[in-house]
């Protein structure tokens, strides 16, 4: 029962470590955030957990977290009485780090140290960070309603190895001990660590306590060190507003607040790039906070994605939602929904198919897209970054999500053949101010990449005509384009499909030129067809060309070659 094991971290640890103990990390003090915001997740599960098993809470129903400091032994704790861990859990939790991207974060490391460090903060390697100012961390943990006998210390100096063993533990819930490194001692000050607190953590909405400061006389008992007896036991004050902070009105919540709350919700390091903050009254109640994010999460295009909008219910935390308050479309969006009218034991089962839920995502949806229009139009160079990082996955909306397709069109941005730009700023809207006045479709042309695009033989006749073309490049352009059939009245044609009519734009010579040119090489096309044979349905004489002397074209009502390519190599 009290034997001790000493297990090695992670490969992917112990490089992570060792990144972060040689790091120039621009923001050490970051070490304290990511310990509480562990020990608010912590109870967040606790407090969920108990409305189904009261008995968790066993007699001490209040949570909080509490940060402690000692200058003789030069530690600082964070302590919790969250949900608390096994020894299986610590095991996990604590020697690997358990998130599914972790092949990819390894896989992006640069080599650059700022850079790494920021990939650091994507990929919730949040605990380890003690050993940014720790030489040695110990954590004491029992998992809530587990027998005292049962809990656990673990303890690693950082250097590839850690131990585990049994420790008796009434207290339940998590303490983590870091003993600090000389050279972090500064932060061995109460005002320094409050100062921390109200900066980063003053938006988690339980009660973080500290023993009160110490009055003047006092301290510098404890200074000489030698007599400072514990002889009163101090008392605790609460730092932090401890408040659900989507609670509080909108005018009094400052950017650096929503920039923090951001940062504890969505795991990330990054700011956000922008948020939206919003309350709706009725019937049914609900309060969001929705945040578009700078970066682009790692697990983008995994199958399973692991982070998305968390439910509460009554300030209750529920679940983190991946798939029902938002649409896949905006999977990236990050935030919390708070809402009065669910059961607290709600279940996923329960969410599919909840009107509630419907309506929360609808409004949900429409806010985010009114604040990106809002983005496009009035900081239009912040929206071409965000299009940069998550058009190709907005994109999937013009097909998923029929009510809001003419919307989203309104948002799409592509390369174009109107500049040379090989960033996509050419929206459909000022598409069609430069169309000429006789013009009657959006013409887009699609490739397999932008060069391939830009080359395309099919181009040739538009180019000659002064005829803007856009170039769709992505692999989803091709679905897109089969979906987007029209904007603003005006249909979207490919220059490779079927006969070309370029309508009023065919002035009277060269439609003589062609059916001169259709007579004079009928002989030529009667013999390419019989040479051809099976392998194309048609040849015929075209203007679509001025250099190039053949192109392949696909007929009006078949699938484009990119959908083509992609079913052949789906086997089809
Ligand atoms: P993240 O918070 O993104 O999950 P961390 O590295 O911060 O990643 O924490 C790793 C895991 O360790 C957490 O997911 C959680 O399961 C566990 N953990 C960390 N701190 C605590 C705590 N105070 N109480 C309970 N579990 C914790
Ligand atoms: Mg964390």
């Amino acid at each position: 029962q009290a034997e001790k094991e000493t297990l090695e971290f992670q490969a992917e640890v112990q490089q992570l470590l060792k990144l972060m103990i040689q790091s120039v990390y621009s923001n050490r003090e970051a070490f304290l955030r990511e310990l509480i915001s562990n020990a608010s997740d912590a109870t967040d599960r606790l407090r969920f957990d108990a409305l189904r098993d009261e008995s968790l809470l066993e007699d001490d129903p209040e949570l909080k977290i509490r940060v402690d400091f000692d200058l003789t032994e030069r530690t600082i704790t964070v302590s919790d009485n969250g949900i608390g861990m096994s020894r299986d859990d610590v095991v996990n939790n604590l020697g690997t780090i358990a998130r599914s991207g972790t092949r990819a974060f390894i896989d992006s490391l640069t080599g650059d140290q700022a850079q790494d460090a920021r990939l650091i903060g994507q990929f919730g390697v949040g605990f380890y960070s003690a050993f940014i100012v720790a030489d040695r961390v110990t954590v004491h943990t029992r998992k809530a309603g587990e027998d005292p006998d049962y809990g656990v210390r673990w303890e690693s100096a950082g250097e590839g190895a850690y131990s585990v063993e049994y420790e008796h533990r009434t207290q339940r819930g998590t303490a983590v001990v870091l003993h600090l490194r000389m050279d972090a001692e500064e932060y061995l000050d109460g005002k320094r660590l409050r100062e921390i607190i109200r900066r980063y953590s003053d938006h988690i909405s339980l009660p973080i306590v500290m023993p009160a400061l110490p009055t003047d006389k006092a301290k510098d008992e404890t200074k000489e060190g030698a007599a400072a007896e514990p002889s009163e036991q101090p008392t605790e004050e609460t730092v932090n507003r401890a408040s659900a902070l989507w609670m509080r009105p909108k005018i009094e919540i400052s950017d650096p607040e929503y920039i923090e709350f951001y940062k504890h919700v969505a795991h990330d390091y990054e700011e956000p790039q922008n948020w939206v903050h919003y309350k709706v009254e009725g019937t049914h109640p609900y309060t969001a906070l929705l945040y578009i994010p700078s970066l682009r999460p790692l697990d983008l295009y995994a199958r399973e994605q692991t982070r998305g909008v968390k439910l509460y219910v009554r300030r209750v935390f529920v679940m983190e939602d991946t798939k029902h308050l938002m649409p896949r479309y905006l999977r990236f969006v990050r935030g919390i929904v708070d809402t009065d009218d669910l059961p607290l034991n709600v279940s996923r089962e329960l969410l599919q198919h909840n009107r509630l839920i419907d309506t929360i995502r609808a409004g949900s949806i429409r806010r985010i897209l009114e604040l990106l229009e809002k983005m496009a139009k009035k900081e239009p160079k912040n929206y071409q970054e965000f299009w940069t990082r998550f058009g190709t996955v907005l994109k999937e909306g013009v097909v998923e999500d029929t009510s809001n397709r003419e919307r989203i069109a309104g948002l799409l941005r592509f390369c174009s053949t109107h500049d040379t730009s090989d960033q996509a700023n050419v929206s459909l809207e000022d598409y069609i101010k430069r169309m000429k006045p006789e013009q009657k479709a959006i013409y887009y042309v699609t490739a397999e990449t932008l060069g391939g695009a830009r080359r395309s033989p099919h181009l040739e006749v538009f180019n000659k005509k002064g005829l803007e073309v856009l170039l769709l490049h992505e692999p989803v352009d091709e679905w897109l384009a089969a979906y987007l059939l029209e904007h603003d009245g005006k249909p979207l044609h490919s220059v490779a499909k079927g006969e070309l009519d370029l309508g009023g734009l065919e002035d009277a010579e060269s439609k003589a030129a062609l059916q001169q040119a259709q007579e004079e090489y009928k002989k030529l096309v009667g013999r390419l067809q019989e040479t051809l044979d099976e392998r194309v349905s048609d040849v015929r004489v075209s203007h679509r060309l001025t250099d190039s002397p053949a192109c392949l074209v696909v007929g009006e009502h078949e699938l484009g070659a990119g959908v083509m390519r992609m079913l052949r190599s789906a086997g089809q």
